[in-house]
């Protein structure tokens, strides 16, 4: 839709406009209001320098879109009845339980291992762990390709699926080749477009689940959802909207908390959403409560960073991680709330 600055284009300017759109396959369609003309757009209006065109013009005062920038991840979209299944639940219909430590260490195999199993009994139906590290100072431990197979043994010792962050197209083809059935897409790199084609295509025929996480420099919720339109464009749509906390941080929480824009989500996409409190709050008094006001905000599941003992984890455990017992808790708390909402005491 264009709206001109004026009442009404002129001549010229219908001319002009008309010539553009036609270029993108387009035509122009009036609608004549008591004080103003606006103009439709006829046609599939998606392509960005069509827009950006008729934004350049002087007489343009904006434009307003009405088709989807993300066809498939929209919830009018045909996908929107598409299930997402992992580790015996299916998305939106069981709260989903991903759980482990942040990091793998691979000189203490055993700690992950134990977590898994833990997690495991405290009603996890996934478990994570960090065989690759996105860290800020390129001198603490970045992890180790190793860890791969420690990650693969924790998913056949409880036989649940694993869930890892990749960073780049090697540590993608590894953990693809070992068989890790979730992939996560961490902050940092939310907004790598050309990791998530990679990871798009690389995963277009195959079950393989990716976890998306919200980039602490995302605004728009559109900008969220185009990022998972990268992925799904090329043929699997399994990608699930993880908020994470954005930047900058809450004075006293790791991150600025944003488990409430699920409903917002929700109005947009058919993606499922699963929340992760350890990062948005990053230390571990605090990952009950943000768990808790996410399931009631509508999420899907919940990512929880866990570990053993937290005090012996490296990477963000130490600080973030809950132990499995608090980890249990928070799951019967959770569930809770999930079938309060399910019997819509508080909306949908
Ligand atoms: C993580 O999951 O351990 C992690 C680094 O996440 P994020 O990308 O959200 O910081
Ligand atoms: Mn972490």
């Amino acid at each position: 839709m264009i709206l001109p600055k004026s009442s009404r284009l002129t001549p010229e300017q219908i001319a002009e406009v008309t010539a553009i759109v036609s270029e993108f396959g387009c035509s122009i369609q009036p609608i004549v209001g008591a004080v103003r003309t606006i103009y439709a757009i006829v046609g599939d209006e998606r392509d960005e320098l069509m827009i950006n065109r008729l934004e350049g013009l002087t007489y343009v005062e904006r434009i307003d879109r009405i088709q989807s920038p993300f066809k498939l991840m929209d919830r009018r979209s045909d996908l929107a009845s598409h299930r997402i299944a992992i580790g015996g639940v299916t998305l939106g219909e069981e709260l989903a339980i991903i759980a482990g430590p942040c990091t793998i260490d691979p000189k203490n195999p055993n700690y992950f291992l134990e977590t898994a199993a833990a997690v495991k009994e405290a009603g996890a139906h996934v478990i994570r762990g960090g065989v690759w590290k996105p860290r800020t100072n390129p001198y603490t431990f970045q992890g180790d390709s190793k860890s791969i197979e420690i990650l693969m043994e924790a998913s056949r010792l409880t036989g649940l699926p694993v869930d890892t962050e990749v960073m780049d197209e090697e540590q993608l083809q590894v953990a693809l080749d070992a068989g890790v059935q979730m992939l996560q897409v961490g902050a940092r790199n939310a907004l790598n477009y050309s990791l998530l084609r990679s990871i798009g295509r690389a995963v277009a025929k195959r079950n393989t689940i990716v976890l998306l996480k919200r980039s602490l420099h995302m605004g728009t919720l559109s900008e969220f959802i185009s990022a998972a339109e990268y992925i799904a464009a090329f043929g699997n749509p399994n990608v699930i909207l993880c908020p994470r906390g954005t930047a900058p941080a809450l004075d006293g929480y790791r991150n600025q908390p944003d488990e409430s824009i699920t409903p917002l989500l929700k109005e947009k996409t058919w993606a499922p959403v699963v929340v992760d409190p350890s990062h948005s709050v990053g230390k571990a008094s605090y990952v009950s409560a943000c768990a808790l006001a996410a399931v009631a905000y509508g999420a899907d599941g919940l990512c929880i960073e866990a570990h053993v003992e937290p005090s012996h984890g490296i990477g963000d455990d130490p600080k973030q991680a809950v132990t499995p017992g608090v980890l249990a808790a928070i799951i019967a708390q959770a569930k809770q709330i999930w079938s309060l909402r399910r019997s819509g005491v508080g909306g949908n």
